[in-house]
């Protein structure tokens, strides 16, 4: 299986993690070695050569040489390049949806959804790249007139975390591409493979055209590379997805450059359920809110609040539907399977601790709560009831498929509860009632990024600005106007009079 997904990908499983540019892969062998491992069965799924101090410093040459040529092309000229990776993703999406649910562990159908939205992202970027729009404003001057414009703004930075290997990058990089931007991508060295195959098509997409490099890759065998690359003045955004640990440092290191950065970090989302909420939506949305990618989502459902007068209704059949999912758990490239396994054994020690956590803060684990006894990193989904949303362990983000329930009496509790915690990513109220669903999306509802009525809260499209307030790092990306924080903005004031007026009616006469 592995090996015949890498080679239908052009990979021999032995691959250089740095695109150099030109066509070349860098022959860097004494920089250290990642090796990525399935996490269905803990092989290891090949050996990526790290990136060099040398490696990085001619990337970054050739990104800035290249900027100078992509930002002037045309911005639909752009598109079409664009329209290129997104077709020839298009052609290798089963492949490498294949790879991403061998490396990551996420479902077949979850992988290849990774790569649609790969190709979803691409077909906005090339309408984008016909509607970088600015506004025209009228001058209070006579014979004067105003605008803005939006200019390419250099090399994008791209740190990506491993459970979105591929998506994250195209979200951003076919952004920035149509924006007139370079970008550098450093993934997860827990998914380099997937980087290393999205980068192969899409470059072989663009050369094959006789488009330029636009897209830059290494790998960082540790976090020097990262580091330098956070710190790195040649760059003006650093487009961060990850921890809000990790995020927390990336964010002031970039701040103290006077950098810009696009945070996108953890969540701790919730649903409520109302007294009208129809529950044949409500239920299977919960589990696979709280279930899906094992729970390794940054929008994964991790609280839910139940009106009490259906409570011990909705935890019954909560419980039922896990106990499904359960026959489902299992090799993650079977698209028979509901839930693969956790990325890594660290994560798995997280879910463990975070059930021993809750257990002794007074929580009862209504199902789930242990590591599966076979190969491979896979946990059972646990349900956790009787804990506070005050308390410690649910107001922080476990990595996993844990579900915290609480009752709640009324509806203004419940949106305070759901606003409680310090990240503000995702959240849903399931309702037929319009005052409710009105208050939660009201100024004084969800304090969150993304708030839906009778949706879960993962799995957003990739129309909409994606990001989230608080400890989710404040930064948006993918559609709507999130490509502005991808440009610089100029105001341009042209006088074509015969007189130098002075803006506010000042007089300077000389
Ligand atoms: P992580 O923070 O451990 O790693 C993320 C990236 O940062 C990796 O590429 C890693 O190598 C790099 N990194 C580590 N130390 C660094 C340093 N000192 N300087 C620069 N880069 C460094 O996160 P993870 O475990 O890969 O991903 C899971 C986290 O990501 C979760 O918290 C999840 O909620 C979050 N996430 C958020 C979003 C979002 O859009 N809000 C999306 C996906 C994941």
């Amino acid at each position: 299986m592995t090996h015949a997904v890498l080679s239908a990908l052009g990979l021999t499983g032995q691959e250089s993690g740095t695109y150099l540019g030109n066509g070349e892969w860098s022959k860097t062998r004494d920089a250290g070695v990642i090796e990525p491992v399935n996490p269905g069965d803990g092989e290891v799924l090949g050996k990526v050569y790290a990136s060099s101090q040398a490696d990085y410093d001619l990337i970054l040459e050739r990104a800035q040489a290249a900027f100078k040529v992509w930002r002037t092309t045309p911005a639909p000229r752009r598109g079409e390049a664009i329209r290129l990776c997104a077709e020839a993703l298009r052609t290798h999406k089963d492949a490498l949806g294949s790879l991403v649910a061998l490396e990551m562990g996420k479902s077949k159908p979850e992988g290849d959804g990774e790569v649609q939205e790969m190709i979803d992202i691409g077909e906005f970027a090339v309408g984008l790249s016909r509607q970088l729009y600015g506004l025209t404003m009228h001058s209070e001057r006579p014979g004067h007139r105003m605008y803005e414009q939006y200019h390419p703004l250099g090399i994008v930075g791209i740190i990506s975390a491993f459970n979105f290997p591929v998506a994250v990058w195209a979200w951003n990089s076919f952004v920035a591409a149509v924006c007139g931007d370079i970008s550098i991508w450093k993934p997860s060295p827990k998914t380099p493979l997937s980087a290393i195959a999205s980068m192969k098509i899409c470059n072989e997409a663009l050369a094959s055209a006789g488009f330029p490099d636009i897209f830059f890759l290494f790998n960082d065998a540790g976090t020097d590379l990262a580091q330098q690359f956070v710190d790195d003045r040649r760059i003006p955004l650093i487009s961060f997805t990850g921890s809000t640990r990790v995020g927390r440092t990336v964010g002031e290191r970039v701040a103290r450059r006077m950098g810009r950065s696009l945070l996108e970090l953890g969540g701790n989302n919730a649903i409520i359920v109302d007294p009208t909420a129809d529950l044949k939506l409500a239920i299977p949305a919960i589990v696979f809110g709280a279930v899906g990618t094992a729970g390794q989502r940054c929008t994964t459902t991790r609280r839910l609040f139940v009106h009490e007068s259906i409570y011990e209704d909705v935890l019954g059949k909560l419980v039922t539907a896990y106990k499904q999912v359960e026959k489902k758990i299992g090799d993650p490239t079977d698209p028979a399977n509901l839930m693969g396994p956790l990325n890594s054994s660290d994560g798995v020690d997280a879910y463990l601790d975070a059930i021993a956590k809750a257990k002794a803060a007074g929580g009862t684990v209504v199902t789930g709560g242990e590591k599966l006894d076979r190969p491979g990193n896979y946990v059972l989904p646990a349900i956790v009831s009787g804990l506070k949303n005050s308390d410690d362990i649910v107001q922080h983000e476990t990595f996993a498929p844990i579900l915290y329930v609480m009752p709640y009496a009324e509806l203004e509790d419940a949106i305070a509860m759901q606003n409680d915690v310090p990240q503000g990513l995702s959240s849903a109220i399931f309702t037929t009632n319009l005052k409710a669903a009105e208050a939660f999306l009201s100024a004084a509802g969800s304090d969150c990024g993304i708030a839906n009525v009778n949706i879960g809260t993962s799995g957003a499209e990739i129309g909409g600005a994606f990001g989230g307030e608080k400890e989710t790092g404040g930064g948006r990306e993918s559609g709507s106007d999130a490509w502005k924080v991808y440009m610089r903005r100029q105001t341009n004031t042209i006088n074509y009079s015969d007189a130098l007026p002075l803006a506010q009616g000042i007089k300077f006469d000389l």
